[in-house]
């Protein structure tokens, strides 16, 4: 019997197989080392830990819908008031809503490719077209083939920076071209997931080079990656205005966030020290491996974030399966090339010696 209501047809989304992501979670990881999906080896800030205890007595109450305790602890910190911050479990949830409130059957969304695909998934639920505009070689955003690949039906266009899968920033003069000739027309998305990894060189300041825009835009972070909460889901999104807010409000499904999320991700914001403490170490970690792989001769990729892009002359995924062999799960991609590429996540420091070993182990037997 066919379904009566029609089911859209979303295309698969790149996500490891499953018995890559093992339901058990377990401190350490145990023995498979999960360093494909971006999550950070260390737990959350024990003060993150004690809020989401405290607000689980409460569990009988729905939580805060408006989440205004969090909205105003960001807005204290980003200057972007709370009537223009949404909360999404996860940044994903709200990747999807923004393309839920820019687009309509029809109508066209820019995005770079290979990215994170949330987004568009959440296009492809709307009926819109995905127009994909490939990376640079060195693995950021092309903004000015992006700028270049704008019709007058596009309606979105998603940035990534730094861009999942491959790591890599936009400079400063591009994301303020994006700011400046993206149309008015046309909401411009700004997933920085990674955000707070990106700090301390001289990055730029988006929301700064943001007040110049004249159109919508709406900024994504979330704190499953430098806060160390992915389990938790939370995610926000800084809106241009209060106007688009109310716009997520119409889609938003009530309660979204859990209290204990919500209490948690409150904490672990305040607790500044803890996110830094937790980025510095996983940079440094990052630069380790880095080192370590370029000695066996791999091509690195530019990483601002938990993870590092690997270029070999070889097989991208039958090496990521020769890992998985030995209980280590990373992520082959499929770009730029045949050989394609592997994306590892930056782990605890016995994980990193691990890969690395396992990979060198993988090119003498090869
Ligand atoms: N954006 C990017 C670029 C990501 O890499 C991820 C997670 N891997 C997300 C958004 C979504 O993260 P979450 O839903 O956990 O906030």
């Amino acid at each position: 019997i066919p379904h009566p209501i029609p089911v859209p047809s979303v295309e698969a989304i790149d996500f490891p197989a499953l018995p890559l992501m093992p339901e058990a979670g377990g401190r350490p990881s145990g023995d498979l080392a999960r360093l494909n999906l971006n999550e950070a080896p260390m737990s959350p800030s024990p003060l993150a830990l004690a809020a989401a205890q405290e607000a689980l007595a409460d569990s009988h109450r729905y939580p805060d819908h408006h989440a205004g305790a969090l909205a105003g602890t960001i807005a204290a910190r980003t200057g972007i008031t709370a009537d223009r911050i949404v909360f999404g479990n996860g940044s994903g949830e709200l990747l999807v809503q923004c393309a839920q409130v820019a687009l309509d059957r029809g109508d066209e969304a820019v995005m770079p490719d290979p990215t994170f695909p949330t987004c568009g998934k959440g296009v492809q639920m709307t009926g819109a077209h995905i127009v994909k505009v490939p990376l640079r070689p060195d693995g950021a955003n092309d903004v000015a083939a992006m700028l270049s690949a704008i019709t007058p039906r596009t309606r979105l266009l998603y940035l990534c920076t730094p861009n999942n899968p491959t790591g890599n920033l936009l400079g400063e003069a591009e994301l303020e071209r994006a700011i400046r000739e993206v149309p008015a027309t046309c909401l411009l998305v700004i997933d920085e997931a990674y955000f707070e990894f990106a700090g301390g060189g001289g990055e730029p300041d988006t929301l700064t080079l943001l007040r110049s825009r004249t159109g919508p835009w709406v900024v994504t972070r979330t704190f499953s990656k430098a806060y160390c909460m992915a389990g938790l889901r939370v995610g926000y999104a800084l809106c241009s205005d209060e106007g688009l807010k109310r716009g997520f409000s119409r889609i938003r499904h009530n309660f979204n966030v859990s209290r204990p999320s919500l209490a948690a991700a409150r904490a672990a914001f305040e607790d500044e020290a803890y996110m830094r403490a937790a980025v510095a170490e996983t940079v440094a970690r990052r630069e380790q491996l880095r080192a370590g792989l370029e000695r066996l001769g791999f091509a690195v990729l530019p990483s601002f974030a938990n993870f590092l892009t690997v270029r070999f002359n070889g097989s991208a995924a039958a090496l990521a399966q020769a890992l998985h062999g030995q209980g280590i799960a990373v992520q082959a991609l499929g770009w730029p090339d045949a050989n394609g590429s592997l994306r590892i996540t930056i782990g605890a420091a016995e994980e990193n010696e691990r890969v690395l070993a396992a990979i060198e182990n993988q090119l003498e037997a090869a």
